[in-house]
Formats: C-alpha cells, sequence, structure tokens
C-alpha cells in the first residue's frame, strides 16, 4: 500500500533547487508518500537553470565502462515513465550517433550488444552532412536522443502544483545550511529543517556546502536550418565530431532549434558571471572545428553561456551525503539532465535509510 503525506510514517523532503535535479527527487518522493518542499530562488522554473535550455542529449552506451552503461538504460527506463507521469511528449527518440574509431568498431558492436542497447550505422547520405573526425564510423545508438528540456521543467512543476503535500516555494534563497543539523536559512531569516534534505542548487550548490568541484563555462551556438533544404527530419544527436573528436550537435525538431557546442571551448572559470566576456574567440574556434562541414550555410540564431560543476577528481558527477539526512548534488558533470531520475531514485532510498 503506497504512503500518503499524512502518515506518519510519511517524512518531510526539503529541496533546494528547481532544476531538473530538484524537480525529478520532488516527484519521486511525493510518489513514495513524502511530503516535500521546494525552495527555488527565482521563479519555477527558473529560465536561468542550468537545466533550464530547448535540448539535452540523453545516450546509453558508454564504451568501456558497462556499469555506466547499466545506469544509463536504469535512466533511459526512468525517462519513459516519467513521459507518462508528465502526460506529455518530452522525448524525441532520434537516436545518438557517435564517432567511433574504425578499428575498435567490432568490439563497440560487442560490447553493445551484450549490453542490449541497440546499434545501427547508418548510411552518411541519409544525414546531414557531420563532420566525423577521418578514421572513424558514425555509431547510432537507437534508444537515445533528446530530451525538451524547459518542456520537461514545466510539465514538472505543473505535476507538482497539483500534488497534495507538496509545497513549491518560488523566489525563496537559501542564504546558508547548517551542515551539522541540517538546517536551512533563508534569506529574511526563516529557518527550516526536513527529515532529508537535498542541495541541488547546480553550479551553485558549493555557495552552500563545501565540495572539491571544479566549475566550467561552456558557450553553446543556436542555428536555423539551411535555406534550400537539408537533411535534419529525424536526424539523430550526433557527438565525437569535428578535428579533435569533442564537437557535439543537437539537432533541430519539435520547434527546437540546432545546437552546435564543443568540449574544446568548455572552460575552467572562477565564477558564473560571465558577464563582459568576450564570446568571439570561443565562437571562432568552435566555428574552426569542423563539427558541421558546411556551416557557413546555417543561420546564427542565437548565443548562450552555461556553467556547470563536475568533481574535481573524476571530472564526473558527484551525489554524496553530508550527514544521514543532508545531501548534496554538488556536481553534475555534463550528463546532470539525463541523469537526474537516478539523483531522485538515490535520495528516495536515502530518506528510507534516514527514517
Ligand atoms: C552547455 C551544457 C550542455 C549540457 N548538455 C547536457 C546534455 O546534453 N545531456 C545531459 O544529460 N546533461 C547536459 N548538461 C548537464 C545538465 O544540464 C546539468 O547537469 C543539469 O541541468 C543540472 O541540473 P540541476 O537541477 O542539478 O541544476 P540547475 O538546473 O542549475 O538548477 C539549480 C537550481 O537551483 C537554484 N538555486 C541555486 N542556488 C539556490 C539557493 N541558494 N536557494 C534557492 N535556489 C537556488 C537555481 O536558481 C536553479 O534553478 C549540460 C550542461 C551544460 C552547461
Amino acid at each position: 500500500m503506497s504512503r500518503s503525506p499524512t502518515d506518519s510514517a510519511a517524512a518531510h523532503v526539503v529541496v533546494v533547487g528547481a532544476g531538473i535535479t530538484g524537480l525529478l527527487t520532488a516527484i519521486a518522493c511525493a510518489r513514495a508518500g513524502h511530503r516535500v518542499t521546494v525552495l527555488e530562488r527565482g521563479p519555477l522554473p527558473n529560465p536561468d537553470a542550468t537545466s533550464h535550455d530547448q535540448h539535452r542529449a540523453i545516450r546509453t552506451l558508454l564504451p568501456g565502462d558497462p556499469d555506466g552503461t547499466a545506469r544509463r538504460i536504469a535512466a533511459h527506463r526512468h525517462w519513459e515513465e516519467l513521459e507518462t507521469l508528465l502526460g506529455t511528449p518530452l522525448y524525441r527518440r532520434v537516436g545518438v550517433l557517435t564517432a567511433h574509431p574504425a578499428d575498435r568498431l567490432d568490439d563497440l558492436l560487442a560490447e553493445a550488444d551484450q549490453a542490449g542497447v541497440p546499434v545501427d550505422l547508418p548510411d552518411g547520405r541519409d544525414l546531414p552532412p557531420l563532420g566525423l573526425p577521418p578514421g572513424t564510423v558514425g555509431v547510432r545508438e537507437r534508444t537515445g536522443g533528446v530530451l525538451l528540456a524547459d518542456r520537461v521543467l514545466r510539465a514538472a512543476v505543473r505535476w507538482l502544483t497539483a500534488r497534495p503535500g507538496v509545497a513549491l516555494r518560488p523566489h525563496s534563497t537559501v542564504r546558508s545550511v547548517f551542515t551539522g543539523s541540517g538546517r536551512i536559512v533563508l534569506d529574511g531569516g526563516e529557518v527550516l529543517r526536513g527529515d532529508l534534505a537535498l542541495l541541488a542548487g547546480g553550479p551553485w550548490t558549493r555557495r552552500l556546502a563545501a565540495a572539491p568541484v571544479t566549475l566550467y563555462r561552456q558557450t553553446m551556438l543556436y542555428l536555423g536550418r539551411p535555406p534550400g533544404g537539408d537533411r535534419w527530419d529525424g536526424a539523430p544527436t550526433a557527438g565525437g565530431l569535428g578535428r579533435e573528436g569533442r564537437g557535439w550537435v543537437l539537432p533541430p525538431g519539435a520547434g527546437t532549434l540546432l545546437k552546435l557546442s564543443s568540449d574544446t571551448v568548455c572552460r575552467p572559470v572562477a565564477d558564473t558571471d560571465s558577464t563582459g566576456e568576450d564570446q568571439r574567440p570561443h565562437l571562432e574556434r568552435l566555428a574552426a572545428e569542423g563539427v558541421l562541414p558546411d556551416l557557413e550555410r546555417y543561420p546564427v540564431a542565437g548565443v548562450r553561456v552555461c556553467h556547470y560543476t563536475a568533481d574535481a577528481a573524476t571530472g564526473g558527477p558527484l551525489l554524496a551525503p553530508v550527514t544521514p539526512g543532508l545531501w548534496t548534488r554538488a556536481a553534475c558533470g555534463g550528463s546532470g539532465f539525463s541523469t537526474a531520475p537516478l539523483v531522485a531514485e538515490r535520495i528516495t532510498e536515502a530518506v528510507k535509510e534516514a527514517a
């Protein structure tokens, strides 16, 4: 029998930050029958959140990392369930094409087979021109694609708004956290304490609880479709592109633009204030990489700067308890959107463990 937020066994979970991590955690905890309070310093959803963008890539196959692949497969299942729960299309199942060295293709296909991830080798003539590095082959995972990020956030807020036992509190900035007791202090002096709190403030989490993370800044280029026809309808997300094999393209579709980025212009920075930073050198570098060989055909629709944090030691994500009643998503890494359902799942387990 499922619990209701009025059962004495139900816990009170406080979530700081209403990006994808905070919202999906709130949904998972509410579904588990807990009372949930979400504190967000801006509106709901907040356009300044890292999560607020047109699209985010979701992929499953992590070559050489079978455990990671298994976790991504689990995350993928969660997304399918979430799409049904939230009752709106959130996921374009267009697949993910990644450039792989041709001489290691056989190993990759065996790995995909073993993990149960369906892949194929599409004919380049059916795809838009993509800058696959020499000596590589484009391998497409059929299960991945594009999450319509800002639509996910809006749908999650709608679901939570209608859910009994959930308090959504926009314009509620958390000033500090007593890491020993888990007490949360808001601007204005209100003090809150739940049975468990999750600090999910994205790149701003490090202001609330110290953690060994590196802050990165990324410059992204948004493009319209080239005039005179193209082959982008149903095209996959594509990665491993460009001269250095570090470029990504998120395909246009369902009202979204095409988005171009590359790890080569992702740089460590001291803070999230990019005011006055000249983006031209980063855009020039991005353009010179050959991620899209016919880039000059595409009309530029916009440029955006965005931040994320990564574990300073591993370069990946970091979710950890400070105490059993206080957890921090100190770093989301570069795949923190698609893997947010796994954080939500872990936090619902931690609520049980803390009870
Ligand atoms: C350029 C770029 C491309 C990316 N591409 C992908 C991708 O393709 N696939 C993928 O899976 N991931 C991708 N990521 C990573 C992913 O976007 C992030 O990991 C994820 O969105 C982080 O979500 P979050 O909820 O943890 O943080 P955020 O979305 O940043 O949300 C944090 C929220 O906390 C609020 N907040 C902060 N401090 C406080 C406070 N003191 N009090 C109250 N509220 C507060 C903020 O206002 C914000 O709304 C990308 C990241 C970047 C930067």
